[in-house]
């Protein structure tokens, strides 16, 4: 494909697609995680200034083709990318990673938000929050009786009722069932990413017991075309459109 692409990232899936990128092509990050140097395309870091930046980007930049390959939470950029698209008469595509399915055995608390995450962790001590880094923003909030456990990406000089853990997946069953018992988890708190490579807590939850508090995905736009893994993806943008 000739044609210029702006794929739109920030996980696993939208790196392993940029990876198969030629130079022509742009891969563009919010600017919270890692940059990575090794790449053949274009990268652009930061926002775009909402829709109407992003629409006139398209433009400036000639893009013919937006590939949304943000993460299933990353609501905005999609709504933003969705907009600018059809302003600028843009195609957009997505990359939907489909949502995990609660077995049987498990018992998923669905909520809609903080507010509603709170609710649902009162009765318990010693939740495992796993929903990046919204959690450190009301450290000072966490109930007497309780103390957090934080998994997310962000280094933390750490709290004296919460421990922060900047770890990045994948990760095994082995390694959430050492956690999960060394720090005596007993509610985990999650969203629905879908994939692999943080699936194991779920399946550590079954197994354990443990009630998981699961953030409800936002809504997102349609696309034109919509992939449900990176190697659809990579296999579509391999042939012009
Ligand atoms: P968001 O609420 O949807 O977006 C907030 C703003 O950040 C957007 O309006 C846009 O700013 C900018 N932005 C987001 N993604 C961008 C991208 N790929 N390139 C350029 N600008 C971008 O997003 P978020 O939930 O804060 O997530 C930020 C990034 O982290 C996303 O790229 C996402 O893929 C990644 N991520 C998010 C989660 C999650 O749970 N939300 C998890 C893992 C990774 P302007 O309006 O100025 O253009």
């Amino acid at each position: 494909m000739t044609a210029r692409i702006l794929l739109l990232g920030g996980t696993g899936d939208a790196l392993a697609i940029a990876r198969t990128l030629g130079p022509q092509h742009v891969y563009s990050l919010a600017g919270l995680g890692r940059v990575p140097a090794d790449l053949a395309c274009a990268v652009r870091v930061g926002g775009f200034g909402g829709a109407e930046g992003l629409a006139r980007f398209l433009a400036d930049a000639n893009i013919a083709l937006v590939f949304d390959a943000t993460h299933p939470y990353a609501a905005q950029i999609s709504a933003n990318a969705a907009r600018a698209c059809m302003a600028a008469r843009v195609p957009y595509w997505a990359l939907r990673r489909a949502p995990w399915q609660a077995q049987p055995a498990d018992d998923w608390r669905m909520v809609s938000g903080w507010t509603g995450v709170v609710e649902a962790i009162a009765p318990f001590a010693r939740p495992l929050f796993t929903l990046g880094r919204e959690p450190l923003a009301h450290l000072n909030d966490v109930p007497p009786q309780q103390h957090w456990t934080i998994r997310c990406l962000e280094a933390h000089p750490g709290h004296a009722r919460a421990r922060i853990i900047d770890a990045r997946g994948p990760f095994t069953a082995d390694g959430e069932r050492a956690l999960f018992t060394e720090a005596c988890i007993d509610v985990v708190v999650s969203k629905n990413s879908g994939g692999a490579a943080t699936e194991a807590k779920l399946a550590v939850a079954r197994e354990m017991g443990l009630p998981v508090v699961m953030m409800q995905r936002p809504p997102l736009p349609g696309a034109q075309r919509e992939f449900a893994s990176a190697q659809e993806a990579i296999d579509a943008l391999a042939h012009p459109i």
